[in-house]
């Protein structure tokens, strides 16, 4: 496994390796590397020729106040659990030469951005955007793999290859989970362990909107107070940023389970502590 700091050496190297035919899958990260992190190189390494990861915390997708600073990052770890899945190559690549110093260009997807995670994380979106676009021009890979857990990151990531003709595909990978069902999460590590014995009222709560859908409850609002009601009960859930019911292609909010609709997006944000942590599920329905 090579460890690649510069930008110019990074393109030769996808240069060279193009030129040889070979088929180039790409795994950004923010490091802190987890099994949901693992997943998708796992599936890269099934798929591809050549795994490459990126790990970089990306300053400008954090807001003020965000946890930029004390985000979690253990870069001998990354790289032992990197090279036990196969990863051929790790682009860790510097600030600075990320960003210059008068750097100005941002990618934002409209209307998309401000939902959701947008609402209160207002420039995140437009930072993530900026990042994995930045990244894909550097390190030019055939396919990018992204996880469910992060989903509207991944609807707007789509959007933005197809607005801007970018020649790659995106793939997106299941969500991996703890036994009793929490997502895993770098920010996990920040949890008490009081705190995340109950952070998994979360991704409970998404299983109980699923199960009243099956259950034939078509009204979208009256589950959304049943489920706000439970967390409001849970006295280490300080905050429901939201927890919205939607169209999983456009994002839609969705009010109603309508005739025809095949598919929902059930998606959150709660503050667990001092925490805040994001999680959905699609769910499918019977006809
Ligand atoms: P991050 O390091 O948080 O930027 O995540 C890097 C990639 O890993 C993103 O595509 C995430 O969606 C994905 N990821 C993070 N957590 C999980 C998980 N629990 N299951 C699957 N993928 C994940």
């Amino acid at each position: 496994m090579e460890i690649i700091r510069d930008i110019g050496v990074c393109r030769e190297i996808v240069e060279k390796l193009r030129s040889e035919g070979c088929f180039i899958g790409f795994v950004p990260t923010m490091g802190f590397l987890h099994e949901g992190h693992l997943s998708l190189i796992r599936r890269a390494r099934k798929e591809c020729d050549r795994v490459f990861i990126s790990i970089f915390v990306n300053p400008t997708q954090f807001g003020p106040g965000e946890d930029f600073k004390k985000y979690p990052r253990d870069l001998k770890k990354d790289k032992k659990m990197a090279g036990a899945e196969g990863t051929d190559y790790i682009f860790i690549p510097e600030a600075s030469a990320v960003y210059g110093r008068d750097h100005k260009t941002f990618i934002e997807v409209k209307d998309l951005g401000k939902i959701m995670c947008g609402r209160d994380r207002p420039d995140h979106f437009r930072g993530v955007a900026t990042i994995v676009c930045k990244l894909f021009n550097i390190l030019k890979a055939h396919r990018a793999y992204f996880g469910e857990k992060d989903f509207q990151k991944l609807v707007i990531l789509k959007k933005m290859a197809r607005d801007l003709d970018m020649d790659i595909e995106l793939a997106s990978c299941p969500t991996v989970r703890e036994a009793d069902g929490l997502a895993l999460s770098s920010r996990n590590k920040y949890l008490s362990p009081e705190e995340r014995k109950n952070a998994v009222i979360l991704y409970n709560c998404l299983k109980l909107s699923e199960q009243s859908v099956k259950n034939g409850e078509k009204d979208l609002q009256k589950i959304k107070a049943a489920v706000l009601e439970k967390m409001g009960k849970n006295k280490y859930i300080k905050k429901v940023h939201y927890f919205d019911f939607r169209d999983p292609l456009t994002l839609n909010e969705k009010s109603r389970v309508s005739a025809g609709t095949k598919k929902i997006l059930a998606a959150s944000a709660v503050q667990v502590g001092s925490t805040r942590l994001i999680d959905n599920i699609v769910i499918n329905i019977k006809e």
